[in-house]
């Protein structure tokens, strides 16, 4: 039905909680490989548009479509992340007491029973992706160090890691640089340029300097509020519509 070119297709899509219209009608359009940013306001509806691609939350109506021909509301939470969809909370969940190398070991074996995990081996495809994932999460000098030692902007990215081990298509991101410093947030802007292209990224987060760096001069900032898309475009544009600042300013 859709250009094969997109990622994510959301039209009209409609979430009340006892009555309260958390999304009233949003639509928005994922290109593949694209890095989107999400912003708008407390109680926009950010978390709820991620959780109704992720399943959590079923919509009341509207159309949900990942890639040209999954409905995402006819499909399980599981049967959504077997697709491809990776979800990062902004708390980072990492096993503390192994190693980082031990974290992501387990991420690539694909199972919950971690004993059976660590005993199993990885392939030789899985050795080498290993590898890869230490050095593109900039974890690499830090292999053999326990996840709980790490600073808190590392196990975001050993976390991030862990979720790519998946190989998801579509990545969805709750704040992730938020507690970050300034160097830390720097090199996961860079990351996220990196995956981007093999990657489709929905970035959703409120540290404006970041998100003017991830989106760059000509990516697509959306911006929501009460539930719909108020404003989409680059950087530039939405920083100087009118009804954006009214938004953020509260007037
Ligand atoms: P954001 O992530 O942009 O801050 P949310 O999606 O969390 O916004 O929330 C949108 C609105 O829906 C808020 O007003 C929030 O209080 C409400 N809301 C979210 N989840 C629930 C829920 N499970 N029950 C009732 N209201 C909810």
């Amino acid at each position: 039905v859709f250009n094969q070119g997109v990622a994510l297709y959301v039209e009209d899509l409609r979430v009340a909680f006892d009555g309260f219209q958390a999304l009233g009608g949003l639509s928005l359009t994922l290109g593949l490989g694209e890095l989107r940013c999400v912003i708008g306001p407390n109680g926009a509806g950010k978390t709820t548009l991620m959780d109704c691609i992720t399943g959590k939350t079923r919509p009341d109506s509207g159309r949900l479509f990942f890639g040209s021909n999954l409905d995402l509301r006819r499909m399980s939470e599981t049967e959504i992340a077997r697709a491809g969809i990776g979800r990062k909370f902004q708390k980072p969940t990492v096993f503390e007491a192994l190693t980082v190398q031990q974290n992501l070991e387990l991420a690539l074996a694909g199972d919950r029973r971690v004993r059976q995990a660590l005993r199993a081996r990885l392939s030789a495809a899985q050795r080498d992706r290993l590898d890869e994932l230490l050095q593109e999460v900039h974890l690499w000098s830090e292999a053999d160090r326990v996840a709980g030692l790490l600073s808190h902007g590392q196990k975001q990215w050993l976390e991030i890691g862990m979720l790519l081990a998946q190989d998801p298509r579509l990545l969805l991101l709750d704040e992730p640089v938020a507690g970050m410093t300034d160097e830390e947030t720097a090199r996961t802007a860079e990351l996220f340029r990196c995956l981007a292209g093999r990657h489709t990224l929905l970035v959703v987060e409120h540290d404006m300097a970041f998100v003017g760096e991830l989106a760059g001069a000509d990516g697509q900032v959306t911006v929501l509020h009460e539930g719909r898309v108020l404003a989409e475009g680059r950087m530039d544009e939405v920083q100087a519509n009118e009804q954006v600042i009214e938004v953020y300013l509260g007037r």
